[in-house]
């Protein structure tokens, strides 16, 4: 190898379809936080623990011995518990043998969904902002990525179904769909999820539905799963994990539900990624889905008082808010303040009010369409989240 090359494989290391991915925001906002002591209203993690008995099951698996490999698709417990939730809640059925994976994480659940899926140069269509990982999961795969934006429209954010046809093109494999959505909280509507549905059927796509905020939905609106419409559960890949419905999102368990063909091409690639995921969070997670949704329930009356706590604190600033159905987050337009670019904001919001928030233009491939958003998070303390909008509220304008 010549040595200007050698030389350059050392100093960028990284391979070039990484090379656009940094730091996650994440990391970048929380260590904001941390350094200048600000109140994090950034990355999305609970302040306080999940159910007290789903904790002690942890604890027993680990005294009890459940700390060697699991098998690879997942602990025979946590299959038929993921099982009989969905078909409980949803009437959906999956067979616990071969039709549920259980994978670390939603994260790896679809990493491992687009790896098996895309072949280099195909198409997934996403719809921006989307969740960071989305974007780093297919360029890993060497795809493509096709963005479909989601606007504010009547005080939600939504697409435009003729866009979303428009983003089709002869190398789409996939749609990745994501409801309740992060980050702009929006739970699509049946009309919403109906045009999607249409679209991978017309073109013969795979969903490949991220749906980690399924119980947190507030005003009565009901989280519905895509592979629930007529014609979708052979095409759907539905993910879930623990995380957020239970307070957990340390643990990084979750799991996928589809066809087995379509499981089998995605456990396929999670061998090799983790080969299986943690054996005490598995059992734990078994109980808590079997045990714990009545402290779900209470999670989300919770979340909603506190959602409108912030928003109302977030008006009073000057901010304009838009009402999120479902997730742990409020999305801003920071226009009426006086500012116009979020990132700016975020990065000087530590000094002007000792808060950190997420910009939301880092998760469009479009920035200019993001760049007036800003996202806080409600899932902390009452006492926190009142300490944010006092200050929040000295901002000048
Ligand atoms: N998808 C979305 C939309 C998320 O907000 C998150 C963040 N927790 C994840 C996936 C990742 O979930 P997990 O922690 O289970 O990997
Ligand atoms: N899902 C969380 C959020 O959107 C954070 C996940 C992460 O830190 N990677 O804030």
């Amino acid at each position: 190898m010549p040595r200007a090359d050698r030389l350059a494989a050392v100093n960028e290391p990284l391979v070039s379809r990484m090379r656009e991915f940094g730091t996650t925001v994440f990391a970048e906002m929380t260590a904001l936080a941390v350094r200048t002591g600000s109140i994090n209203l950034g990355q999305g993690f609970p302040d306080t623990d999940g159910p007290a008995a789903m904790l002690e099951r942890a604890v027993e698996a680990i005294r009890g011995g459940s700390n060697q490999y699991p098998p690879g698709p997942g602990l025979p417990e946590l299959r038929q518990a993921v099982a009989e939730h969905r078909k409980e809640r949803y009437g959906l059925l999956y067979d616990p043998d071969g039709e549920v994976l259980v994978t670390v994480g939603a994260t790896e659940a679809i990493a491992a969904a687009v790896l098996a899926l895309c072949e280099a140069g195909d198409e997934v269509i996403v719809f921006e902002p989307y969740y960071d990982s989305y974007a780093a999961a297919i360029a890993l795969a060497g795809a493509v990525r096709r963005p479909v934006a989601l606007r504010p429209a009547e005080g939600r954010f939504t697409f435009d179904p003729a866009e979303l046809r428009a983003a089709v093109g002869p190398r789409t494999r996939a749609i990745l769909v994501n409801s309740p959505h992060n980050p702009t909280g929006t739970v699509f509507t049946p009309e919403e999820l109906s045009a999607i549905a249409a679209v991978c059927q017309e073109h013969d796509l795979v969903a490949i539905s991220d749906e980690v905020y399924e119980h947190l939905t507030y005003d009565g609106v009901e989280h519905l799963p895509i592979a629930a419409l007529p014609g979708m559960r052979e095409r759907t890949v539905m993910i879930s994990s623990v995380g957020k419905s239970f307070s957990v999102t340390g643990w990084k368990t979750g799991w996928i539900c589809a066809p087995a063909e379509l499981v089998r091409a995605a456990q396929t690639v999670k061998q090799f990624l983790t080969f299986t995921a943690g054996a005490p969070w598995q059992l734990a997670a078994a109980y808590a889905l079997r045990h714990e949704l009545g402290w779900v329930d209470g999670l989300r009356d919770a979340l909603a008082t506190k959602r409108d706590r912030l928003m109302a604190g977030l008006s009073a600033a000057g901010f304009e808010v838009y009402r999120p159905a479902g997730t742990y987050f409020v999305q801003t337009d920071i226009r009426p303040l006086g500012f116009t670019d979020g990132l700016d904001l975020a990065r000087r919001l530590p000094e002007l009010a000792g808060v950190v928030a997420i910009p939301t233009q880092v998760f469009y491939d479009r920035k200019e369409l993001g760049r007036p958003f800003v996202r806080f998070a409600f899932c902390k303390k009452d006492e926190i989240i009142d300490e944010a909008v006092s200050r929040l509220a000295r901002l000048p304008r």
